[in-house]
């Protein structure tokens, strides 16, 4: 039996990543192969959909955990699995996605490149490492126009945005917390406060 194929889609937040991954389901889906869709429970802004920036939708089933994710694998016969915004799994879904690309069922997985610390996440990183096809995009920065590959927080301190500290935690899901938001910028434009 051959085994799957590993595709990793990373990048700042705003760099089309949903986009891309609903575009290579789409190419599959038009194949005749028989997908399963996944994506963090922990991420309600969609709900139940992938939905990209530009109005691309899809469905998805929310699931909270990898193993969560590996049972459902186990119950259906499929070509591949789709799991979006990978840095909100925990590390487990890096051995997961490693039995189900054994079971000869291909992954198409995406997640952040870096936190807003600009630090890699653990699970995305390895998987990025491991992927047979990876892909990283960009975003425009706000503040100059050239490619973002950072995603900067930004925090609402006395009716002011300003950068977020390294001393904040890690995640947060947008819209959750009135007073944070995102955007992309470039390696020169991106702000960490001690
Ligand atoms: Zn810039």
């Amino acid at each position: 039996m051959r085994r799957g194929r590993l595709e990793m889609i990373i990048g700042p937040m705003y760099s089309g990543k949903t986009e891309e991954m609903i575009r290579r389901i789409t190419r599959r889906n038009i194949a005749k192969q028989n997908g399963l869709i996944l994506k963090p429970s922990m991420e309600t802004r969609d709900g139940k959909f992938l939905k990209s920036r530009s109005g691309m939708i899809l469905e998805a089933i929310p699931v909270k955990d990898s193993s969560e994710v590996l049972d459902l694998v186990k119950k259906g016969r499929y070509d591949y699995v789709a799991l979006d915004e990978i840095q909100f799994f925990d590390d487990g879904i890096v051995d997961v996605i490693e039995e189900i690309v054994n079971m000869g069922v291909s992954v198409i997985g995406s997640g952040l490149n870096l936190d807003f610390k600009g630090e890699p996440f653990n699970n995305v990183s390895r998987l990025a490492m491991k992927a047979d096809e990876l892909t990283l995009l960009k975003a425009v920065c706000v503040i100059c126009g050239r490619d973002a590959t950072r995603t900067q927080r930004l925090v609402m301190v006395n009716g002011e945005w300003r950068p977020a500290s390294k001393k904040d935690s890690t995640i947060l899901v947008e819209g959750s917390m009135e007073n944070v938001r995102y955007e992309p910028r470039c390696r020169d434009c991106w702000v960490i406060e001690e």
